[in-house]
């Protein structure tokens, strides 16, 4: 039986992306061999590694004469210090939003670089908000925001407006929804939370942002190395990148950006509209930054906890226990969980307050 997997991270893939990829972790094509034990420099492993690639520009709408898609290792946690250490210089200013733990977390690898700010902060609120209004210096080198906070359920609808340009942790919400490409300088995103499986993570780098890197790093932590060497400079993590490309492939069938922005919105307003509606619940977004992609809400009666999940999990839902840090419950609904899947943990809430109130 298989469930409805609502968790954050490794998370939910579309069914057909599995399916197409076991079938080629056997063999690839008719070519003999399993894409597992394929030379990265093969025929077949490079026309992957291109249409990966392709599809980005494809999807993004972006053009490869000003954009740069690399396919790096390391994950997220990774680029916190990478792209500090290439674009922060020791005289130079970068920006910070602490819109939670992992944005904590970038700051503080950056400021081993050059000169962090933190220019805003939601921490006084359990992070329950994003903030805005705050004022951005005009001559800083870049301001680092993180789109989707997958931890407290909150999500930039808007990016700041200014001309700096942005560094952007897109982990949890890459490929939820249309970007207009023009305020950033550079998107990061690990594969695993709505892209592919762990093991890659996906960088967007505009050409012009790039040329001002800001000083010289080792090789492998160097942009323009992957740049040049097509994210082949060393072997790349050739599976992740096929189920990646695999995914992308799935976007583009199903209408791409624009429809999964529309199917996301639907997705959230289904659950959200029953979180307000159910007399047991509430919500511990802000209302105007609740995220459509990490739902995070909580029992009234804390007490009924473990009664709620037992009923998820005889529903078939699994991975709805929410982060410690917020506590109670937190539904992942990323693009690959379908409407049926929200539906379903709608109902089991419906249940739950008829049995309970
Ligand atoms: C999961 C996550 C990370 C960490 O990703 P890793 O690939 O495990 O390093 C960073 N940022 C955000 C927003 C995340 O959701």
């Amino acid at each position: 039986m298989t469930k409805y997997n609502f968790y954050a991270g490794p998370a939910i893939l579309p069914k057909e992306v599995m399916a197409e990829a076991s079938k080629n972790a056997l063999e690839l094509g008719d070519s003999g061999l399993s894409i597992l034990e394929m030379s990265h420099r093969s025929k077949e492993v490079a026309a992957i590694l291109d249409e990966a690639k392709s599809n980005v520009y494809e999807l993004f709408d972006i053009s490869p004469e000003k954009y740069d898609v690399l396919f790096l290792q390391g994950g997220a946690s990774s680029q916190f210090f990478m792209s500090a250490m290439n674009f922060l210089g020791t005289e130079e200013s970068a920006g910070y939003v602490d819109t939670g733990a992992w944005s904590t977390k970038a700051f503080k690898e950056a400021s081993a670089f050059g000169k962090a700010t933190t220019l805003a902060a939601s921490k006084d609120k359990n992070y329950n908000y994003i903030p805005k209004g705050y004022e951005i210096p005009s001559d800083l080198k870049y301001l680092h925001i993180t789109s989707n906070n997958t931890i407290f359920g909150t999500q930039y609808k808007d990016f700041p407006e200014t001309t700096v340009p942005l560094v952007c942790d897109m982990s949890s919400d890459i490929f939820s929804r249309p970007l207009d490409f023009s305020k950033f300088g550079l998107i990061y995103a690990g594969a695993q939370k709505n892209l592919g499986p762990a093991g890659v993570v996906l960088v967007i780098l505009d050409k012009e942002f790039a040329a001002k890197q800001s000083r010289d790093v080792p090789t492998m932590l160097d942009y323009q190395t992957h740049v040049k060497k097509d994210s082949a400079f060393n072997t790349p993590p050739v599976f992740p990148i096929y189920v990646s490309m695999l995914t992308m492939r799935w976007l583009k069938k199903n209408g791409g950006l624009a429809a999964m922005a529309t199917r996301n919105t639907e997705k959230a307003n289904l659950i959200y509209s029953e979180i307000d509606r159910n007399s047991l619940f509430y919500g511990t977004a802000a209302t105007e930054d609740r995220s459509d992609m990490n739902v995070c809400f909580l029992l009234h009666d804390e007490a009924k906890t473990d009664a709620f999940l037992a009923d998820c999990a005889a529903a078939n839902i699994i991975g709805v226990k929410g982060h410690r840090s917020v506590g109670g419950f937190r539904a992942s609904i990323y693009n690959a969980m379908p409407k049926e899947g929200v539906q379903t943990l709608v109902d089991v809430m419906k249940s739950f307050e008829s049995k309970h109130v």
